[in-house]
């Protein structure tokens, strides 16, 4: 069944499990419970249903054959770009860059549209919060530019301070760097407040989406930021795949990043000249099957719809908060009051791996480490947490049996 849920009626979440064949398996003997959906989640039925049916029915090249098959290929995957816009209520599908994945999405703004932008004494401005993908590129052309970065930080209970990152946005700053939401305390960044301060200021502001569209409806209209990237792995579709958005003006004046097939208008010996955004930046066969994927897997959330799922994983991100609370010596980082059910937490005495090893062994699938956030962990004094992210298939049940496998686990290791 394809859960497409009546948005007055309560989440049946037993029907929207059974959508999903891997959350059945046992682990260890025992049932699952995954709670490692921040690093990747689960796929519906309909999402492997239609990579199958694509490579069983479908596979051609995309944009390169006239035949039937070239058709319907082109036409599913550039389904996915449909799919993408209307998701984050993008004013076109042509500012949708088809990518695979933030990591890719940020790594091209830096190189396309900063780089040849910046020069010594310009500051690209990031937050203490940032995945490494939201960091590294920027060092990186900050190398080859003499361009410095610098860093708004946060409070202890993982919050921006918003009125410092407004303070930092001098006139040096040439482009702003922001998480949507944090992978390690699920923070909320109030994106559309700093968007009204970057504007003001002319500033770009780009906004790492990896963590929210599996959470949030995601309105680019109404949070006003420049660059919006998408990972497809983390919300219920394929790895390798995922977005970039810009507005078309922004996306105009941006020169290609990689060269080859498909992005060009006419290639000579003596020049070439190029395709319009997106197709520009997409150059090389992609991951076609991948992108069919994603279509469906974002049908199969907008089917849910956003809000009504947002209610139910407020209830479980309470529930699971309250519970981890009644464990002696269990320390959460990430209090901010607008959160997603992602909780890190350390308990006294014991290791990050070594609570996350004898999880598993309960069949509870946890992440342990820095999470790609070095500078974070250093801020909280920490070297790794314990990361729990739930998502919208997860039960109340399954918090039950994960606070009680961590109290038997806090009591060997005890
Ligand atoms: N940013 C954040 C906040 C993330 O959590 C992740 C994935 N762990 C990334 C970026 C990287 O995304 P991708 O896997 O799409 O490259």
């Amino acid at each position: 069944m394809n859960a497409i849920q009546n948005p007055v009626e309560p989440f049946d979440v037993d029907s929207v499990r059974a959508d999903f064949p891997l959350l059945m398996r046992e682990v260890h003997d025992k049932a699952l419970v995954y709670f490692d959906n921040a690093n990747t989640s689960q796929k519906p039925a309909s999402v492997i249903e239609a990579v199958d049916h694509f490579y069983r029915q479908t596979n051609a090249n995309v944009a390169r054959a006239v035949h039937q098959l070239g058709e319907e290929a082109t036409a599913a995957y550039e389904s996915a770009r449909d799919r993408l816009a209307r998701l984050l209520n993008a004013s076109s599908r042509d500012e949708i860059v088809l990518t695979s994945g933030t990591t890719q999405a940020i790594n091209l703004v830096a190189y396309s549209y900063a780089m040849p932008r910046l020069k010594a004494g310009d500051e690209i401005l990031i937050t203490t919060m940032e995945h490494h993908a939201n960091i590294v590129p920027w060092q990186l052309v900050c190398e080859r530019t003499g361009a410095t970065l610098k860093v708004a930080p946060i409070n202890e209970r993982g919050e921006l301070i918003v009125e410092r990152f407004v303070d930092m946005l001098t006139p040096s700053v040439k482009l702003a760097g922001v998480t949507h939401v944090s992978n390690v305390l699920g923070t909320i960044n109030p994106i559309a407040q700093l968007a009204r301060e970057t504007r003001r200021r002319g500033i770009p502001l780009l906004v790492d989406g990896s963590q929210a569209t599996p959470h949030l409806p995601v309105d680019l209209r109404a949070l006003g930021c420049d660059f919006y990237t998408v990972t497809g792995h983390k919300l219920f579709g394929p790895t390798g795949t995922g977005a970039l958005w810009a507005r078309k003006e922004i996306l105009r004046d941006m020169p290609p990043l990689f060269g080859g097939g498909e992005m060009i208008r006419e290639v000579s010996f003596e020049g070439t000249t190029f395709a319009d955004p997106p197709h520009r930046f997409e150059a090389g066969t992609p991951n076609i099957a991948g992108f069919v994927g994603l279509a469906a897997a974002i049908d199969y959330v907008q089917g849910l719809g956003h809000a009504r799922l947002r209610a139910y994983e407020q209830e479980l991100l309470v529930h699971a908060t309250q519970a981890l609370k009644t464990i002696p010596g269990l320390r959460i980082f990430g209090e901010a009051p607008d959160k997603v059910p992602v909780i890190s937490f350390l308990i006294d005495g014991a290791h990050a791996h070594d609570l996350a090893t004898l999880l598993d062994h309960e069949g509870v699938a946890v992440r342990s480490g820095h999470h790609c956030a070095h500078p974070l962990m250093k801020f909280f004094g920490v070297p790794a947490t314990v990361r729990a992210s739930l998502a919208f298939y997860n039960t109340h049940d399954e918090i039950e049996r994960f606070v009680a496998a961590i109290d038997k686990v806090r009591k060997l290791l005890g």
